[in-house]
């Protein structure tokens, strides 16, 4: 008999587990509690201007091409290359620095600052590369049924790595590199795994790789809602119903598995299975009550930095700026120790800029730009009142402008301010943390919180704070591993 799968929230997470098992002759029902699907992979609208509400770009295109050959679909949305990847601009530096993947270009770009870098690049990317592809399966790819089990993988890893897992990326950078630019360039991965360079371990460097070498990054055409969109159409033809506005709040149990799950208007939701998109650290402690996820013991975690998001409608094009801008400062050390637990002003953030009508012309009005500006900012545990919101906005975009030498302030139509309360609000993020948990490692792989409940033999969980971890690759990886998981548990349903 065709089993119902009820999935508890529709980001990219909860949508392709819903298009992995429907292909399997699930039965799936979902609720949401924003007012559209897509989870932090979502769109925002204001004054006939569009913006990409979080995610802006993306590595590992190639779990995207796994997930529709898994599901037996069309690829519903075509992706752009980026290149060059982005752009770096140190405070006082009149040049700013263009990431290439060709490494060729790359080396032009330092030649003044590092000495013999092709050189000491080529090294540093060999040991990233050779970090990746021995533990990209062993660890990435994997379900771990218990901690023994996960540790036991890692004895499989190359003995090599091990020292990489004691100290951190910014390490690794001084033991490669010489010159501040490089160094702190080759370490802004760290901050896209929500953490600083300096507390991030230096296996993390994979993602050097990654991202100048194996698959770079991507963009998708016509704006990042086209995954969304795509999978909602296929969703759509195989039934799959999906109701927004609906929050769940509480839960029923039966016999050691979860009967329904309740939502805010009392209505009761029953299935067969239950998968939760909802962070996973969060729902074990707020909804299902778990003492190991009080909320004492949730603020002990380490959490990734929350996102301070600035979306601006431009009355004309800006000149000279690439798509995706990052704007730094020379206290790179001092600051990243200081802003996570709110101990710095923020009054002269380092931030990223991304010029989002520049890839999908058709975000804004003819002639006109829309822009999108991310600065990473403390959660909530540490700065828990936002009401100088727009003031720290309003700082940012002055900085913007006489760094650029473009006045963003005379030249905007309209402006929103998300700041961590909001993204906390909207889709449920703990203390308004942008990624959701760290990838410290005690919080990965056997650590990380499992996407199979401790206690209730028919509940599952996905997305960025379970395995493997976050940003969008990450999160479809996790939808396999989930599927995986619900057919080991209960057979596979025939194929439709
Ligand atoms: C500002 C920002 C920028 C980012 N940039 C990038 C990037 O450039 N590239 C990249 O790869 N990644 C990026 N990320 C990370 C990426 O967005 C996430 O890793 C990914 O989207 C997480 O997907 P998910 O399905 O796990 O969770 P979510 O997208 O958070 O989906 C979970 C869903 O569950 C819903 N929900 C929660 N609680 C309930 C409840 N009680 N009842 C009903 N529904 C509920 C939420 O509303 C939400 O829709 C960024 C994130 C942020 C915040």
């Amino acid at each position: 008999m065709q089993k119902k799968v009820f999935i508890i929230g529709t980001g990219l997470g909860g949508l392709t587990t819903a298009l992995r098992l429907s292909s399997r002759g699930y039965q799936i029902e979902m609720v949401e509690k924003y007012h559209q699907a897509g989870g932090r992979l979502n769109l925002l609208e204001k004054d006939g201007f569009k913006f990409d509400m979080a995610p802006t770009f993306f590595s590992m295109s190639y779990e995207f091409q796994e997930l529709i050959e898994d599901c037996n679909i069309k690829m519903p949305f075509e992706f752009v290359e980026l290149d060059p990847l982005y752009s770096v601009h140190f405070e006082g530096d009149q040049r700013s620095y263009l990431i290439y993947k060709d490494l060729k270009k790359l080396a032009l770009e330092f030649q003044d600052v590092e000495p013999d870098f092709e050189k000491k690049l080529q090294k540093f990317l060999k040991a990233a590369g050779q970090l990746f592809h021995d533990t990209e399966n062993i660890v990435i790819r994997s379900n771990f049924d218990s901690l023994a089990a996960y540790l036991m993988k890692l004895t499989t890893v190359p003995i090599k790595h091990a020292p990489k897992m004691f100290y951190s990326m910014w390490h690794e950078m001084e033991r490669n590199f010489e010159s501040f630019e490089v160094k702190v360039i080759f370490s802004l991965v760290g901050f896209f795994l929500g953490a600083t360079p300096f507390d991030t371990p230096a296996v993390y460097t994979l993602l050097n790789y990654s991202e100048l070498v194996h698959d770079g990054y991507y963009n998708v055409k016509g704006g990042m809602y086209k995954i969304v969109e795509g999978i909602l159409q296929e969703l759509e033809k195989r039934g799959v119903k999906i109701h927004c506005n609906t929050e769940i709040t509480g839960f029923s149990e039966e016999n050691g598995k979860i009967s329904s799950f309740t939502d805010r208007s009392g209505k009761d939701w029953k299935a067969d299975l239950f998968v939760v998109n909802a962070d996973a650290a969060w729902f074990r402690g707020v909804i299902l009550k778990r003492a190991a996820f009080s909320e004492k013991k949730l603020d002990a975690k380490k959490w990734t930095l929350a996102p301070l998001t600035i979306y601006l409608g431009l009355d004309c094009k800006v000149p000279e700026m690439y798509h995706h801008n990052y704007f730094l400062r020379r206290n790179f050390k001092e600051y990243a120790g200081k802003i996570f637990k709110n101990k710095i002003k923020l009054d002269k953030p380092y931030y990223y800029v991304n010029i989002q009508s520049m890839h999908n012309p058709d975000y804004a009005p003819p002639g006109k730009e829309c822009i999108f500006i991310l600065c990473p900012v403390p959660d909530l545990r540490f700065k828990p009142d936002w009401s100088d919101d727009h003031e720290i906005a309003g700082s940012i975009i002055h900085d913007l402008s006489e760094r650029t030498g473009f006045d963003f302030h005379k030249h905007t139509e309209t402006r929103i301010v998300l700041n961590p309360g909001h993204w906390e609000e909207m889709f449920g993020l703990y203390r308004g943390s942008g990624l959701g948990l760290a990838h410290d490692l005690n919080q990965v792989g056997g650590f990380r919180p499992k996407n199979k409940d401790e206690k209730y033999k028919n509940l599952y969980y996905v997305g960025a704070s379970t395995v493997p971890g976050t940003g969008l690759p990450m999160v479809v990886i996790s939808s396999r591993l989930v599927t995986e998981r619900i057919q080991k548990d209960n057979g596979i349903v025939p194929k439709k």
